[in-house]
C-alpha cells in the first residue's frame, strides 16, 4: 500500500441507513470521497451488496405498515421539526457539502436552502393531501377520493445538489404516508447522510427512511425490486432513460428529471449591465454544473456586440477552492469531469468555435491539485459542433446570434432539451410572445435560472424529462399515491327498495 492508500484506508467510512440504524456495509467494493478543490479522501462510501438493499427495502416495507396509519398532523409536525433542525445545522452542512462537492460555501448555503423549501413544504402535507367530493351524484350517493399512500418508493439522485436533491424526494414522499429508500450519488454522500440523520433526530421512526449507497448495481437492483412501488431519479438523460425504462418494465411509477441544454435570448433592448450579469452568474455558477445553468446565450441583434463586455466581466470571477472569501467559481466534482470538460473546449476550437475566453489550467494559488477550469466563452457556436450538441456541465458558456426573436426561438425549438431557457428584454410584448411560442417546460423573464419554488413544481419537457408529473409541489402528492374514488350510499329504514336493477346506473 503506497501512502495516499494508507491515508484513504483510514478514512471514515460513510453508513448506511437500515431501519433506524446507522449500519456498515458487509462488502467488499468501496470508492473514495474525495474533496475536489485539493484532492483529499474525505471518506470512503461502499457499494452496498445485494443482501444488504433487501434489508432495506424490507425494513421500509415492514415500517409502512405503520407509518401509512400515522395521523396527517404527525407526519407534519416532523417535517415542521426538520425544517428547524436544517436551519440550526445549516452551517455545518454547507461546510459538508462544499468539502464533498466543491462549490462555493454561499453556494452550498443555497443548495440546503432550496431544499428546506421543500421540507417546509412537506410540513404543509395536510392541506395538500387533500381528496374531493361530489355530493350526491345520485339519489343518497356520495363520491370522493383518497389519497393514498404507494408503499416503498426509492429515490436515486446526482452528484450536484447533495443536499436539495434529496430533500425534493424523501419529505415529500414521506409525509404523503410513503416510506422510503434513498441512493444517493456515491460521489458526495455525506451531507445526504447529515440530512438523514436530521431527519432521524426530528423524529422519522426506523425504517420509515433508509439509505444504501452504491452505482450501477445499486440502481438496477432498485429498478427491479418487487417491493418498490414508485422511483424518482434526478441524473443525466443517459442514466435516466435507462432507470424509467427498466423501472416501467418492472410495472413501477417512475419520474425522471433528466440533462439540459439551457438557452437564454438576450434581446437588444435588454438592460445591458444586469443581463450580463445574470449570464455570467448562471453560466459559470457552480461551475456550471446545475442541470438548469445557462449554457447558450443567444444574442439578437445589436446585442451581438456585447460579448467583449461578457468576457471582461467573466474575467473578474475568482477561481479557487469553495472555502475561500470571494470565490466565484469552485472546482469540478472529480478528476474525471474536468478531463471530459477540458477534453470538450478542445473539440470546440477544433471544431470552429471562437474561443473568447480559455479558462483551461487557471493557476489557482494553493489548490494546485484541484479540478480547476475558469469561465470559458465560445462564439459562433452552431448545431453540429460537440460544445452545443453536449450537456458540457462545467463553466462554459456557447455564444450563437440570432437576426431577430423568431430565429432565435426557432433554434431553441431545434433543440432536444427543454429542462430551462430565458429571455432578457424590456420589451412585454417579445417575453409574452417567447412564454408563449417557447417549447420549454420551465421559462425566465429576466430570470436566469428558473427554478421554481416548491408551491409550484419543476416542470422540465421533453428529452429533459420522462413521467408525467415532477418533483416536489402538488405534481408529487399526486406522483406519490394512488387515487381511490370512493361511490357510497347509505341506507336507513326508510329508503325504499326497488328490487335487482341490472342496467348500468346508480
Ligand atoms: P448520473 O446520471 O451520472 O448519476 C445519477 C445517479 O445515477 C447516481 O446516483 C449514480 O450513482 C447513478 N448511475 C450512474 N451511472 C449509472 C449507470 N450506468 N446505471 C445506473 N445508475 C447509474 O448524473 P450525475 O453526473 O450525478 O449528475 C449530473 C446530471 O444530472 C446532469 O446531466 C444534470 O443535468 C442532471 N441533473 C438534472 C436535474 C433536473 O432536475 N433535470 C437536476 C440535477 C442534475
Amino acid at each position: 500500500m503506497n501512502a495516499p492508500d494508507k491515508v484513504a484506508a483510514l478514512a471514515p467510512t460513510v453508513k448506511l441507513l437500515i431501519n433506524g440504524q446507522f449500519v456498515e456495509s458487509k462488502t467488499t467494493q468501496w470508492r473514495d470521497v474525495v474533496n475536489p478543490a485539493t484532492q483529499q479522501v474525505l471518506a470512503r462510501v461502499p457499494f452496498a451488496t445485494a443482501e444488504e438493499i433487501d434489508a432495506a427495502v424490507a425494513s421500509a416495507k415492514e415500517a409502512f405498515k405503520t407509518w401509512k396509519k400515522t395521523p396527517i398532523g404527525t407526519r407534519a409536525r416532523i417535517f415542521l421539526k426538520l425544517q428547524q433542525l436544517i436551519r440550526d445545522n445549516m452551517k455545518e452542512l454547507a461546510a459538508l457539502l462544499t468539502a464533498e462537492q466543491g462549490k462555493t460555501l454561499p453556494d452550498a448555503e443555497g443548495d440546503v436552502f432550496r431544499g428546506l423549501e421543500v421540507v417546509e413544504h412537506a410540513a404543509n402535507i395536510g392541506t395538500l393531501q387533500l381528496g374531493e367530493l361530489a355530493n350526491n351524484v345520485a339519489n343518497g350517493v356520495d363520491t370522493y377520493t383518497l389519497l393514498q399512500p404507494l408503499g416503498v418508493c426509492a429515490g436515486i439522485t446526482p452528484f450536484n445538489f447533495p443536499a436539495m436533491i434529496p430533500l425534493w424526494m424523501f419529505p415529500m414522499a414521506i409525509a404523503t404516508g410513503n416510506t422510503f429508500v434513498l441512493k444517493p450519488s456515491e460521489q458526495d454522500p455525506m451531507v445526504t447522510m447529515r440530512l438523514c440523520e436530521l431527519a432521524l433526530q426530528a423524529g422519522v421512526p426506523p425504517g420509515v427512511l433508509n439509505v444504501v449507497h452504491g452505482g450501477e448495481a445499486a440502481v438496477n437492483a432498485i429498478c427491479d425490486h418487487a417491493d418498490i412501488k414508485a422511483i424518482s431519479f434526478v441524473g443525466s438523460t443517459k442514466v435516466g432513460t435507462h432507470v424509467y425504462n427498466r423501472a416501467s418494465l418492472a410495472g413501477k411509477r417512475v419520474q425522471c428529471m433528466m440533462g439540459a441544454k439551457n438557452h437564454a435570448i438576450v434581446m437588444p433592448d435588454a438592460n445591458k449591465e444586469q443581463t450580463l450579469n445574470a449570464l455570467a452568474g448562471a453560466a459559470f455558477g457552480a461551475a456550471g454544473q446545475r442541470c438548469m445553468a445557462l449554457s447558450v446565450a443567444v444574442l439578437v441583434g445589436e446585442a451581438r456586440q456585447w460579448i467583449p463586455e461578457l468576457v471582461e466581466k467573466a474575467k473578474t470571477l475568482k477561481v479557487s477552492g469553495g472555502t475561500e472569501a470571494g470565490t466565484d467559481v469552485g472546482p469540478l466534482v472529480s478528476c474525471a469531469a474536468l478531463e471530459r470538460v477540458t477534453g470538450l473546449i478542445d473539440r470546440g476550437v477544433a471544431e470552429g468555435a471562437k474561443l473568447e475566453l480559455d479558462g483551461r489550467k487557471p493557476d489557482v494559488k494553493g489548490y494546485e491539485k484541484g479540478n480547476f477550469v475558469g469561465p470559458t466563452i465560445f462564439s459562433g457556436v452552431k448545431p453540429g459542433m460537440s460544445v452545443y450538441d453536449q450537456e458540457i456541465f462545467g463553466p462554459v458558456l456557447c455564444i450563437a446570434g440570432a437576426d431577430d426573436i423568431d430565429q432565435a426561438i426557432e433554434l431553441i425549438n431545434a433543440n432536444p432539451n427543454g429542462n430551462g431557457t430565458a429571455i432578457f428584454t424590456q420589451s412585454g410584448a417579445a417575453a409574452r410572445k417567447f412564454q408563449e411560442e417557447i417549447d420549454v417546460g420551465q421559462v425566465g423573464i429576466n430570470v436566469p435560472i428558473p427554478v421554481p419554488v416548491p408551491l409550484f413544481s419543476f416542470t422540465g419537457s421533453r428529452a429533459s424529462k420522462l413521467g408525467d408529473l415532477g418533483p416536489y409541489g402538488k405534481q408529487v402528492v399526486m406522483f406519490y399515491t394512488q387515487t381511490k374514488t370512493v361511490t357510497a350510499r347509505w341506507f336507513d329504514d326508510s329508503t325504499t327498495s326497488h328490487g335487482v336493477n341490472t342496467t348500468i346506473s346508480l
